[in-house]
C-alpha cells in the first residue's frame, strides 16, 4: 500500500504551530500537527498572567490561555497527533517524519519545536537532590503533594519572577537569587513581585551562597532557554531547503514573546500557500 503523502508537517503545538495550522487550513491545506504532548500551548502554561498579546481584555493565565488555544484548534477542526519527532529524513523532494512506530511523508515541513531550558553546571547540581530540582512551574502547580513549601528560585530574568508569582499563590516562602545587581524584567513584573509578601529577592547572590545558609524544599532554574531543534536527528541541511521551516522560539534560539511566534507561524503558512498555489498553476 501507498503511503499518504501530507502535504505540510508541523512539528510543535505551541503558539506558533497552531497559529501556522489554523491560517494553512484556512487556505483549504490539511496540515499535520504534531506535539510530543497530549495538548496545545507550549510554553504558555507556564505564564503566570500574559498581559501584552493583543486581544486579550484582561490579564490572562498561562493555563486558561492554553485552554483557549486547544478551543480554537477543535472549532477549527484541527487534532494533534501526539507523539515525540526524533528523526527526519530527505528521500528525493519528501521529508519522512519519523514518529514512535510511523512515518509520515511530507512536501512541507515546520519546525516549531520552541526551547529547553539551560541547565545549571555540574557543581551547581550537586548542591541539590536531583529530584527536587524543577525548570518549569506548570507540572508542580498541578501537584498538590509538593504546596506549602520553602523554594528557591534561580535566575533574573522574566521567567524568574513570573515563576515567583506562580508560584507565590501556593507555596510558603520563596527566595529569588540573582547574580548581578539587577534583574532583566519589565517594571509591572518586578513591580508585583516586590508587593509579595512571601517573595524575597536576593541580589549578588550565587546559589552555594543561599544554600550554605538556608534549607529548601526545592530548585527551580530560569537561567535561560536554548533552540531544542538539535534534538532532532537529520540527514539534510536544513539553511538550504526550501519547504523546511523553522518558526517561533526555535528559531530565536531564545524565550520569546507569543506575538512574535504567532506571528512566525502565520508568516511561513502565508509562503507555503503562495508556493503551492504556484506549484497549481505551473
Ligand atoms: C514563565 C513564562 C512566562 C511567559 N510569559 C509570557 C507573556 O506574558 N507574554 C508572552 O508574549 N510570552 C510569554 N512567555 C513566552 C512564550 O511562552 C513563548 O515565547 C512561546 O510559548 C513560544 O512559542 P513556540 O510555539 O515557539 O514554542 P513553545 O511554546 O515552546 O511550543 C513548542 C512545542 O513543541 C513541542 N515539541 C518540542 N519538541 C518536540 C518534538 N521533538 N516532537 C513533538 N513535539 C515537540 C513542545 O511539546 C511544545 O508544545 C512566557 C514564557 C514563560 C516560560
Amino acid at each position: 500500500m501507498q503511503a499518504e503523502i501530507k502535504e505540510v508537517v508541523i512539528v510543535g503545538a505551541g503558539p506558533a504551530g497552531v497559529s501556522a495550522a489554523v491560517q494553512l487550513k484556512r487556505w483549504g491545506l490539511d496540515p499535520c500537527l504534531i506535539d510530543k504532548k497530549t495538548k496545545a500551548g507550549g510554553l504558555i502554561e507556564n505564564a503566570y498572567s500574559v498581559q501584552n498579546y493583543p486581544g486579550l481584555e484582561q490579564p490572562l493565565n498561562g493555563i486558561i490561555l492554553s485552554e483557549r488555544m486547544n478551543d480554537f484548534l477543535k472549532s477549527n477542526k484541527i487534532k494533534i497527533l501526539n507523539g515525540q519527532v526524533q528523526l527526519v529524513e530527505k528521500k528525493d523532494d519528501l521529508y519522512l517524519v519519523h514518529l514512535e512506530g510511523s512515518v509520515l511523508f511530507c512536501k512541507n515541513l515546520v519546525f516549531a519545536v520552541g526551547t529547553r531550558p539551560k541547565t545549571p553546571s555540574e557543581n551547581d547540581l550537586k548542591l541539590i537532590k536531583r529530584d527536587r530540582v524543577f525548570y518549569e512551574v506548570a507540572p508542580i502547580l498541578r501537584d498538590y503533594n509538593l504546596h506549602n513549601k520553602k523554594v528557591l528560585i534561580v535566575g533574573g530574568g522574566e521567567a524568574s519572577l513570573d515563576y515567583a508569582l506562580s508560584l507565590s499563590d501556593v507555596m510558603k516562602e520563596i527566595v529569588i537569587i540573582i547574580r548581578g545587581s539587577f534583574c532583566r524584567s519589565n517594571q509591572i513584573l518586578k513591580k508585583e513581585v516586590e508587593s509579595r509578601k512571601n517573595i524575597k529577592i536576593l541580589y549578588k547572590k550565587t546559589l552555594q551562597d543561599v544554600i550554605n545558609e538556608q534549607n529548601f524544599d526545592s530548585v527551580f532554574f530560569a537561567i535561560g532557554r536554548e533552540s531544542i531543534l538539535s534534538e532532532i536527528k537529520l540527514n539534510f541541511d536544513i539553511s538550504v531547503e526550501k519547504n523546511v521551516f523553522v518558526v517561533g522560539d526555535a528559531k530565536t534560539g531564545s524565550l520569546g514573546q507569543i506575538g512574535i511566534a504567532v506571528g512566525d507561524g502565520l508568516n511561513v503558512a502565508r509562503r507555503i500557500c503562495e508556493n503551492c498555489i504556484q506549484h497549481t498553476r505551473e
